[in-house]
C-alpha cells in the first residue's frame, strides 16, 4: 500500500497515519517528524529548519525533496509507505511525481483528510493549551493555516486532476475518520 495521507494541521493526520501503520505493517514517512529529529541531533540542516518550522513557514521544497528520496529509497518501504506532510507543495508534489517515475513506483491513492477551518482553530487551541503554549505558538498556528490554504491547499487539486484523490469527512470523531478511510482503502487491497 502506497500513500499520501493530505489534510490541514490539527486534522489527525499523525492519528490515522499510525493507526494504517499497524493495520498494513508500512512504515510513515513523516517529514514532520524527521525535520524534529535533525534538529534534536543539532544537524546543520536541523538547526535551519527549526527556525523555519517555529514560525510556522515551509523548509524550501529542494531540501524536502532530497529528504525524502534518501528515506523512500531505504529498503523498509518495499512493501509499501505511508507519506505524512509530504508533498506540501505543488513543486514538492511535482518533484515526487518524477522520484517515483524514476524508480518505477506507482501510488494506490491519495487521502485528503477535510477538517473545516474554524474546527482546526478550536481543536489547536485546545491542544496548545494542554501544552502550555505561549503567544509565539498562537502566532505560528493562524501562520501554518494560512500557509496550508494558499501552498498546501493546491496539492489536493493535483492530485484531483490525476483521478487520485480521496477526500474523507475528518469532522467526525478518530474511529469515524478510521473508518471512512477504511472504507477507500479496503477495496485496493481486495483488488
Ligand atoms: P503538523 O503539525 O501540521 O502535523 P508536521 O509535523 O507535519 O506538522 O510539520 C511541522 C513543520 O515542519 C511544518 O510546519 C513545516 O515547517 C515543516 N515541514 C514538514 N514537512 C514539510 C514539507 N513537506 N515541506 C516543507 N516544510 C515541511
Amino acid at each position: 500500500m502506497k500513500l499520501i495521507l493530505l489534510g490541514p494541521p490539527g486534522a489527525g493526520k499523525g492519528t490515522q497515519a499510525q493507526r494504517l501503520v499497524d493495520k498494513y505493517g508500512i512504515p510513515q514517512l513523516s517529514t514532520g517528524d524527521m525535520l524534529r529529529a535533525a534538529a534534536a541531533a543539532g544537524t546543520d540542516i536541523g538547526l535551519r529548519a527549526k527556525a523555519i518550522m517555529d514560525r510556522g513557514e515551509l523548509v524550501p521544497d529542494d531540501i524536502m525533496v532530497e529528504i525524502i528520496a534518501e528515506r523512500i529509497d531505504q529498503p523498509d518501504t518495499a512493501r509499501g509507505f505511508i507519506l505524512d506532510g509530504f508533498p506540501r507543495t505543488v513543486a514538492q508534489a511535482e518533484a515526487l511525481d518524477k522520484l517515483l517515475e524514476s524508480r518505477g513506483i506507482s501510488l494506490d491513492a491519495v487521502v485528503e483528510i477535510a477538517v473545516d477551518e474554524q474546527e482546526l482553530i478550536k481543536r489547536i487551541a485546545t491542544r496548545a493549551k494542554e501544552m502550555g503554549g505561549s503567544r509565539g505558538d498562537d502566532d505560528a498556528t493562524a501562520k501554518r493555516l494560512e500557509v496550508y490554504r494558499k501552498q498546501t491547499a493546491p496539492v489536493s487539486e493535483h492530485y484531483g486532476a490525476k483521478g487520485m484523490l480521496r477526500r474523507v469527512n475528518g469532522m467526525g470523531t478518530m474511529d469515524e475518520v478510521t473508518a471512512l478511510i477504511d472504507a477507500h482503502l479496503r477495496p485496493l487491497v481486495e483488488a
